[in-house]
């Protein structure tokens, strides 16, 4: 078998590209997974995921992933290290091109764009310098850190909501500060977040600067109505201020919407035929590991009526 052609390439083995993986090698077909960091994306930065159907007694992000990871490699496909850096639009011949960062030249009559997003950075004076003393994207993964101890949550959105009551088991105390004084987060998760006596919120409030000497001792916060400045003392403060979705491999020529999120149709289709993508990448409603699966499963059926249009 030519080891640089495949049916399908997949970029990125989180829950939609292992998903997709799976059913295109369970058609019979070809796919490679390329990977550039562990197997299982953002679930790795999850301790525990209580809301993946059918595992009613929980499952850890690493579980799952690795689950996935043999799923896929059941059916024969084939999941590797690449950090793709770019990728042309389908040539006459059917194929798309795919380049690495290590230079290898892949060729697939479909590609899926199954990369993800991340946190964004908002550049809050002392962000960048705090990280990892005292700043932090991800509760579950630092939040033990600060066990009896005052911490911050920056953002008004079901993430910083959803981590501001997380971390209520395990902070002291947990102030919330946003820019408003509305929360976006789901009212489900605002409910639970108001009901806990050791979360406060600080309204119409933005970050002006993170400061501290060798870790973070607190936070200086301006009131936008009021213009007042006042400082927050606290041992962390967790951003969670929305994502950016990871395209910067994707040519100009993949349409994105406003806010950089990769466009699709129906059927997990981009703007150029033959390429899709699946998961966080393209805006999903939910950021969920059950809708990315979804998104893998129905750009994988998707992919096999395509190929029948377009062979080799
Ligand atoms: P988000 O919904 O975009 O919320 C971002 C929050 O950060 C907003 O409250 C926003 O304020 C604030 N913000 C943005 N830029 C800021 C800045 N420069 N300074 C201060 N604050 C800033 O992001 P998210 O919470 O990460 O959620 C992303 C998506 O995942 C959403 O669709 C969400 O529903 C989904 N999600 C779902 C679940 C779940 O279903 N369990 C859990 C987590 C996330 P404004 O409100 O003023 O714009």
């Amino acid at each position: 078998m030519d080891k640089s052609r495949y049916d399908v390439i997949i970029i990125g083995a989180g829950p939609g590209g292992l998903t997709c993986a799976m059913y295109i090698a369970r058609a019979g077909l070809t796919p490679l997974v390329l990977e550039r960091g562990g197997p299982g994306g953002q679930m790795l930065a999850t301790e525990l995921i209580e809301n993946y159907p059918g595992f009613p007694d929980n499952v850890t992000g690493t579980e799952l992933a690795e689950k996935l990871v043999e799923h896929a490699k059941r059916w024969g496909a084939e999941v590797a290290y690449g950090d793709v850096k770019e990728f042309c639009a389908r040539g006459e011949d059917n194929a798309i091109c795919v380049q690495t960062a290590a230079g290898e030249q892949l060729t697939c009559r479909a590609l899926v764009l199954a990369t993800g997003a991340a946190p964004r950075k908002v550049g809050f004076k002392g962000e960048e310098e705090f990280i990892g003393r005292g700043v932090s994207y991800c509760a579950l993964c630092d939040g033990n850190f600060y066990r009896g101890r005052d911490v911050c949550v920056v953002g008004g959105g079901d993430s910083a909501v959803e981590e501001a009551v997380y971390l209520s088991n395990i902070a002291k105390s947990i102030t919330v500060i946003h820019r408003r004084e509305q929360l976006r987060a789901k009212k489900v998760a605002q409910d639970a977040a108001m009901a806990r006596d050791n979360i406060s919120f600080r309204w119409n409030s933005e970050v002006e600067e993170v400061f501290g000497t060798q870790f973070v001792e607190g936070v200086r916060v301006k009131n936008n109505k009021t213009g007042e400045q006042s400082e927050i003392p606290c041992d962390g403060i967790f951003f969670y201020v929305g994502i950016v979705p990871a395209t910067s491999y994707a040519p100009d020529f993949i349409e994105r919407d406003e806010l950089g999120f990769i466009k699709t149709d129906m059927k997990m289709q981009t703007s150029s035929p033959g390429i899709y993508a699946v998961g966080d990448v393209r805006r999903p409603m939910g950021r969920q590991v059950a809708t990315a699966v979804g998104d893998g499963a129905d750009a994988a059926i998707a992919i096999q009526h395509y190929l029948l249009e377009y062979p080799w």
